[in-house]
């Protein structure tokens, strides 16, 4: 189902010294899978995260990107920005600080992301309410975040993920706020999300006690690289370790902090209430992928 196909990427192409963030990366997920990518800060876990969004190129100015990245056989590398919305409608995606909408209640966070895509009231009432009960919050439906604790956040935010019931499921380190027993809860209803609809997992973690306690494939990256991909996979300390410059086979240098509006690959992929025509009109055409050939 997602094929990456000797990827490298480099943010800086132009810098004399660029960085590859990864590196000749081949990897194979099937369907239903549950994968961590695990590693040291800077190791690429958030790249790989971000190539399977959808054009990382909205998200970061020249970038370079080779290789393939394949979403059920679609070519999504070099996505054209009209087109990652409807990508993104098929994949749910959480992150570290939640990113939820503040003003709005759990229940309209969660029917928000039907709302962009121009989903039927009836569809909104009869869904919403199944994403809550799924992660256990339909009876805190009405609180707003500053109303809800950490973990509850994250699962409001899970249910937003997976109301559009996306065969994809992305996480970009989400128990990195947590204590450790609101995060095996987290973990628990990622879980139930995974076994009872199929949905293929992605995470990047640096949550040991997750990667230990599920015991799933583990994708280990440093340095950009996989250096291996196991089926049960178990946390190694040594997985949190940086390597020293000196370690390191080119020159490092120590990117620009990023700035927080840099993480253009928000829920919606820039999809708005106000712009968006309904789908198949002309100012909403339905994407045509192009299809790799053969
Ligand atoms: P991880 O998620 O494992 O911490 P990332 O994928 O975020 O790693 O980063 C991999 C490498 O790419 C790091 O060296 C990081 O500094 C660099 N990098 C990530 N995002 C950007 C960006 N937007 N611009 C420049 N460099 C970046
Ligand atoms: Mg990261």
């Amino acid at each position: 189902m997602i094929k990456f196909e000797n990827v490298t990427v480099c943010y800086n192409p132009h810098a004399r010294h660029p960085d590859h963030a990864v590196e000749e990366i081949n990897l194979d997920i099937k369907k239903g899978e549950w994968v961590f990518f695990v590693g040291h800060s800077g190791a690429g876990k958030s790249t790989l995260i971000k190539l399977l969004h959808g054009n990382p190129h909205t998200a970061s100015h020249g970038i370079h990107i080779t290789g393939k990245v394949l979403l059920e056989d679609i070519d999504i590398t070099h996505l054209p920005a009209n087109e990652v919305p409807f990508l993104r409608r098929k994949i749910g995606v959480i992150f570290q600080d939640f990113q939820l909408l503040a003003q709005k209640t759990a229940w309209e966070n969660v029917a928000f992301a039907l709302r962009v895509i121009g989903a039927p009231q009836q569809r909104i009432a009869r869904e919403v309410p199944r994403a809550l009960e799924t992660v256990g919050l339909l009876h805190r439906a009405q609180a707003r975040p500053n109303e809800l604790s950490g973990g509850e956040q994250q699962r409001v935010a899970i249910a937003r993920a997976i109301v559009n019931e996306p065969y994809l499921l992305l996480a970009d380190e989400p128990t990195g706020n947590l204590d450790p027993e609101t995060a095996a809860g987290i973990a628990a209803v990622l879980e139930r999300i995974n076994a009872e609809r199929g949905t293929t997992v992605v995470m990047a973690t640096h949550d040991h006690h997750l990667v230990d306690t599920l015991q799933r494939r583990v994708v280990r990256l440093r340095e950009g690289r996989i250096i291996s991909d196991e089926e049960h996979g178990i946390y190694h300390p040594e997985d949190d370790i940086k390597p020293s410059p000196e370690d390191s086979k080119s020159t490092f240098i120590e990117p620009p902090a990023k700035p927080k509006t840099d993480f253009g690959d928000a829920p919606f992929g820039g999809e708005s209430l106000q712009n968006e025509a309904p789908l198949g009109t002309p100012e909403n055409p339905i994407p045509q992928f192009n299809r790799p050939k053969g």
